[in-house]
């Protein structure tokens, strides 16, 4: 048989066929104008699309889909992709290829040495042969006239190339109108719904788009940012042409998910920054040389920008809503302190609250240092404040005779008024109080700045607390010791109290902090604080004072402990996780973690945070089993070994864990997000937000009408997470 000859004849007749019948690789006609495709919205509920009844809509309401929108964000967690068909004269022997062509002829010969089933398959290039050896069984299967996909290895025989014995397919009719229709999302599915019948739902839908979908961005705009078009996107998500088109349906819809978020934050931004109720404060070179006189040391770089961009808020009558981010010791309380004396020298008073009592007592302790001999008046109040003496006190910041009031949280929710409250801190340490913010609301709108130890990742700054302006100290003050970091198993455990006992003999101090207060073994659990301290005191260093400190201590007791430890009457310290908002103890060198494996990054840093205050080198052992099989506890303490960047810390964290475990950064307003990830997308969640922010300045209602489907969209995902009522 000459191959030429037949391909000849086969072409022509292949021509034939492609002319008669749909073409094998036409696009598809996305027109089908079924007579329900009027109806079905985007709010339509899934059970009324065809394939869903109730029981299914149940399963897909499980997955947290409800409506067609709901169903079209479903997005394929995989996709598949059949490689291009090779041309039947590209076929190249001893490669594996596949070939998809019409069948010409097929031919059955039993007789042969092995009986062999051959058939004869055409594409616009060429003809192949294919033989299956004892292959009678497909002689019913196989037809001429039909479309096949074979992919098998190919072989020379004698003239002409061969697929033999190869995996096929029969393309039916409908599927070879559909030129896509191999690549296609792979979905999670559940028990009672397959990642297939959940393609099947939403194919149809797919030939809704183009009415379903409105574009958000004017071409301009798309072009520039390299967007697809957002119908297109939706397709390509689900029924992806190829990989490039993927590509580019994925980002268009990270994007607008970044956008509608940043959108939303922006709106909420723009709404506080319409309240005008806040005192505008004066802050002239006279008033900043007198505050800065007050501390005896020049300010860093870092907290001189603070200070600028605190003052450049309060210079306004829009309240300050500022973050103030900075480790423990990096000044972030002088900075408070600045802002706060801007209050006060326009006459108005200052809240600043703390998560802790030990904590209100420190920094009023810190203010007294600052303020000794200055007129400004100020006053700590504590829960052991009661009776005359408390009323008089009250009735003073109620008549304006005090200016500053130290406090607890507390402070908002009892019965103090203020005369004219002209600024908020809140001293949040590592415990974010989205909600405390809230309530300060009560008091008309005055000046906020928050402040946190925590750092928290650029990522989560631009997001949970994306509607705040944020400031960071990221350099402490100069002459601090160097922290050196160990992680030490259980046979170095011993050397490590011999260098403790060293350092404390030359004077030093140190802090022992275990994960529990008592032990849930009877006796000796190495874990728990009041187990450890006995064994610490007694066995290892009975030569020295050993102090316990936890939260199941009366306040007072606490107090006097810390006070002991600050005054060098106790030369260590054996504390659960409340030293973690403790105290500033400059001497204190050493930090001890006991079971440093349980816990998080974010703590191990915090703790450690207390040490390395003074000027002498510090030094932080992580007891943990050294084996330890827990990856991520691993991964946590090697990272506390190698770095001392709490910001670089901060973003290993948020990779560790995901940002939904951060700060539990879903409570806290983070929406949830289906396709972007704000760290993996961090250059459009740049981008989006850049552009969100300049659209509500532009149309802050979003009123004009080329804002209309993205404000509709912004509302039906982010308009209760992000309290949006007001725009509806
Ligand atoms: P934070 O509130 O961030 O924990 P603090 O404001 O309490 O930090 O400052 C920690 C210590 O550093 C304090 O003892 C403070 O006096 C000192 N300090 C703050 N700013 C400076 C500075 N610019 N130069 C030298 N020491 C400073
Ligand atoms: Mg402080």
């Amino acid at each position: 048989m000459d191959a030429s000859i037949r391909a000849g004849k086969t072409n022509r007749r292949i021509v034939e066929a492609v002319q008669r019948r749909q073409p094998v690789f036409a696009k598809a006609t996305p027109d089908k104008d079924g007579g329900q495709a009027g109806e079905i919205k985007l709010s339509t509920p899934v059970r009324y699309l065809k394939g869903v009844g109730p029981a299914r809509a149940d399963v897909f309401a499980k997955s947290g889909v409800q409506t067609v929108e709901d169903l079209l964000e479903y997005y394929p967690r995989d996709w598949d992709f059949a490689p291009e068909p090779t041309k039947i004269s590209q076929l190249k022997p001893g490669e594996t290829a596949r070939v998809v062509g019409l069948v010409e002829s097929t031919d059955y010969q039993p007789y042969h040495r092995q009986p062999i089933f051959e058939v004869a398959v055409a594409d616009d290039t060429g003809i192949c042969e294919i033989i299956w050896f004892h292959g009678g069984y497909l002689r019913d299967k196989l037809q001429p006239g039909q479309t096949i996909m074979a992919w098998g290895k190919v072989n020379q025989y004698k003239h002409h190339l061969q697929l033999t014995n190869p995996k096929f397919r029969i393309i039916e009719e409908e599927k070879r109108s559909d030129p896509f229709s191999f690549n296609g999302g792979v979905y999670t599915g559940s028990s009672g719904l397959s990642s297939g019948q959940i393609k099947k739902v939403i194919r149809p839908v797919l030939d809704d788009l183009g009415r379903l979908i409105g574009e958000f961005y004017d071409d301009e705009f798309r072009k520039k940012a390299e967007l697809a078009g957002r119908t297109d996107a939706f397709r390509w998500i689900h029924l992806p042409p190829d990989e490039n088109k993927l590509v580019k349906a994925k980002r268009r819809l990270k994007f607008d998910e970044l956008f509608l978020m940043q959108l939303g934050l922006a709106l909420r931004r723009h709404r506080h920054n319409s309240f005008a109720t806040a005192v505008a404060m004066s802050c002239g070179e006279e008033i900043d040389r007198r505050i800065r006189k007050r501390f005896p040391f020049l300010l860093t770089e870092d907290q001189d920008k603070a200070i600028e961009e605190i003052a450049a808020d309060m210079r306004r009558t829009t309240p300050m809503n500022r973050l103030l981010q900075g480790d423990v010791g990096s000044g972030k309380t002088v900075v408070a302190l600045y802002a706060a004396l801007l209050a006060v020298a326009s006459k108005t008073q200052v809240a600043i609250m703390a998560p802790t009592e030990i904590l209100a007592n420190q920094h009023f302790i810190s203010i007294e240092r600052y303020l000794r001999d200055s007129s400004v008046r100020r006053i700590l109040i504590t829960g052991g404040l009661t009776g005359n003496k408390r009323n008089e006190i009250l009735m003073k910041i109620k008549t304006g005779q005090i200016d500053i009031v130290v406090g607890t949280v507390a402070l908002l929710q009892k019965d103090v008024e203020f005369h004219k409250l002209g600024l908020i801190v809140i001293d949040e340490q590592h415990k974010f109080g989205v909600h405390q913010r809230a309530q300060l609301r009560k008091e008309g709108t005055p000046h906020c700045l928050v402040m946190t130890a925590t750092p928290i990742p650029r990522t989560l700054a631009m997001t949970v607390f994306g509607d705040l302006d944020v400031s960071i100290i990221r350099h402490s003050p100069p002459g601090r010791g160097e922290i050196v970091t160990r992680w030490v198993g259980p046979d170095d455990r011993d050397k490590a109290y011999q260098f403790i006992r060293e350092r404390l003999r030359a004077g030093s101090q140190a802090y022992f902090v275990f994960p529990r207060i008592t032990g849930i073994e009877d006796e000796g659990d190495i874990k728990a604080a009041t187990d450890g301290w006995r064994i610490l005191s007694k066995n290892v260093f009975p030569e020295f004072k050993i102090g316990l400190l936890h939260g199941r201590l009366a306040g007072e007791k606490k107090q006097q402990i810390m006070a002991d430890f600050r005054r060098r009457k106790i030369d260590a310290l054996v504390a659960t996780v409340v030293v973690e908002v403790g105290v500033d103890v400059p001497n204190a060198t050493i930090m001890v973690i006991e079971g440093a494996d349980r816990f998080g990054l974010a703590q191990l840093h915090q703790l450690r945070g207390r040490i390395g205050r003074g000027e002498a080198k510090s030094f932080c052992f992580l007891f943990a089993d050294k084996e330890t099989e827990n990856e991520i506890a691993r991964s946590r303490l090697e990272m506390m070994e190698r770095s001392s960047d709490g910001f670089e810390i901060a973003e290993h964290d948020l990779r560790l864990r995901g940002p939904g475990e951060l700060f539990s950064a879903r409570q806290h307003g983070l929406p949830d997000l289906k396709i972007a990830d704000i760290i993996d997308d961090f250059d459009l969640l740049v981008m989006a937000r850049r552009c969100a922010f300049e659209m509500v300045s532009a149309d802050p209602m979003l009123i004009s009408p080329m804002h209309k489907n993205i404000r509709q969209s912004l509302l039906t995902k982010f308009g209760e997470s992000l309290g949006l009522a007001d725009i509806a």
